[in-house]
């Protein structure tokens, strides 16, 4: 491949400006030279003449490396140039070159589309208004020490941004080194939705504890003074407070159960279980509360074995939470329905999938996605009353997830509600 190489002349390593006040300097010495030779100059005015066309000729060379502009990143090597802008644009991260004033010299893509008002030769204060980041960027300037801010962005969605300005040196043409800097922008959302998840997680659970804890030491206290010597009410308060503290003992028992399944979310079970026994173990155990609440269960199982890599605890806690729930929140269907099919997944993959489904109100779509949040409830007052925490769904869905499976859930309200928790079905070892 031919590649146009720049003419060689003695002139060519010289900087351009140089290089037209030397050929002036030339032509106007030849010039001088033959006019002197022919007699028509003494030579002393000749070199008169020569000095005032050589200042004309220099000063304003001289006079461009001395002034300090923001033209000195123009006169950055134009292979270091490139570099620079090539590494800035191919940062992963929002990324901005600035020159020591803060104006913008080279940005990449993603910056681009941050802060749409950052340009090319435009200060970045004028673009970034926060007070935080003009404190920031004048300091690191000032002190050619790295500073940090915060920068928020609202569209489309709230961001949070860890904004760090780093100085660097970017070498001149002239030999030395431009103080430019480095503006990154890394997304702390993540962390932060995190920490507003964990601080609201500490919340709601001492508010559920608290609530429980107060009606008991309020009864305690009601049986010691006034109710001191009324057997009756004794009895009945002492039925409250056991309600109560059966409550906090299932909430802590949850957040017990949750953390674990949290622990270990990144192992796969890879034990393999039969699911018919345990769902039929589950549907045996409720059997009492179906009675007590008037449903009848109705179970379409089938008699081999389905295997699953899984947890057998888990998947216990998986089925009660999913019956149970049907048997409190749709109990007036009169029938709660536990099925097991096989089928092949959106990938093509064998799945088994056990529905429980109800007949009672349903649930309103709009609580459909957040019904898997912790401590979510459709009536707080209805899932307290039945003696709820809040945790189950929520159990659910990360005990599924740990087996890499898919919980679904469908209702039309008024008609009740089918939550479905597939799983990747296991083959059967070979030999048996
Ligand atoms: P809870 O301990 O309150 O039962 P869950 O996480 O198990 O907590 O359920 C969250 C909420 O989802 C419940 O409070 C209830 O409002 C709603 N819900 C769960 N299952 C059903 C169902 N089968 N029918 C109607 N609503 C349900």
């Amino acid at each position: 491949m031919a590649i146009d190489a720049p003419s060689e002349s003695f002139f060519s390593p010289w900087p351009d400006r140089l290089r037209h006040s030397a050929i002036i300097l030339l032509t106007a010495g030849l010039a001088l030279a033959v006019l002197v030779v022919f007699g028509e100059l003494g030579l002393l005015r000749a070199a008169a003449v020569f000095g005032c066309i050589a200042a004309a000729a220099l000063v304003p060379w001289r006079l461009h490396n001395v002034i300090v502009s923001r033209d000195d990143i123009r006169g950055v090597n134009p292979v270091e140039s490139a570099a620079v802008s090539a590494i800035v644009s191919g940062m992963p991260d929002p990324a901005v070159l600035l020159d020591r004033a803060g104006r913008v010299i080279h940005l990449n893509a993603a910056a681009a589309q941050l802060a749409p008002a950052l340009r090319r030769n435009e200060l970045a204060q004028f673009a970034l208004r926060s007070p935080e980041i003009i404190t920031a960027l004048r300091e690191a300037i000032a002190t050619a020490e790295t500073r940090r801010a915060t920068y928020l962005d609202h569209v489309p969605v709230d961001r949070w941004m860890e904004l760090i300005i780093t100085p660097v040196p970017v070498p001149t043409l002239f030999g030395g080194t431009d103080k430019c800097m480095l503006m990154t922008f890394h997304d702390q959302t993540p962390l932060r939705r995190v920490e507003e998840m964990r601080a609201d997680f500490v919340a709601n659970a001492s508010h559920e504890l608290r609530t429980p804890l107060a009606a008991l030491s309020g009864f305690i206290d009601t049986l010691q003074g006034p109710a001191k010597d009324d057997a009756k009410a004794r009895e009945r308060f002492l039925g409250i407070m056991h309600a109560q503290a059966t409550r906090m003992a299932r909430l802590i028992d949850d957040l017990l159960s949750l953390s674990r399944v949290e622990l270990s979310a990144h192992v796969r079970p890879d034990t393999l279980v039969d699911i018919v026994p345990i769902i039929r173990q589950v549907v045996d155990g409720l059997e009492p509360l179906a009675r007590e609440r008037q449903v009848a269960i109705d179970t379409d199982l089938p008699d081999p074995p389905v295997l699953i890599a899984g947890d057998r605890e888990e998947l216990l806690r998986l089925f009660e939470n999913l019956v149970e729930n049907a048997l409190k929140y749709g109990a007036s269907g009169g029938k709660v329905i536990v099925s097991l099919s096989q089928a092949l997944s959106g990938e093509g993959s064998p799945e088994v999938r056990v529905m429980v489904r109800d007949f009672g109100p349903g649930i309103a779509p709009e609580h459909l996605p957040r019904l898997t949040e912790r401590f979510y409830r459709v009536d707080v007052g209805d899932s307290r009353a039945q003696g709820g925490t809040g945790l189950g769904l929520s159990l659910v869905k990360h005990i599924v997830n740990r087996h890499r499976g898919r919980l679904l859930i469908e209702s039309v309200p008024k008609k009740g509600a089918t939550f479905t928790a597939c799983f990747p079905q296991a083959r059967a070892p070979s030999g048996t």
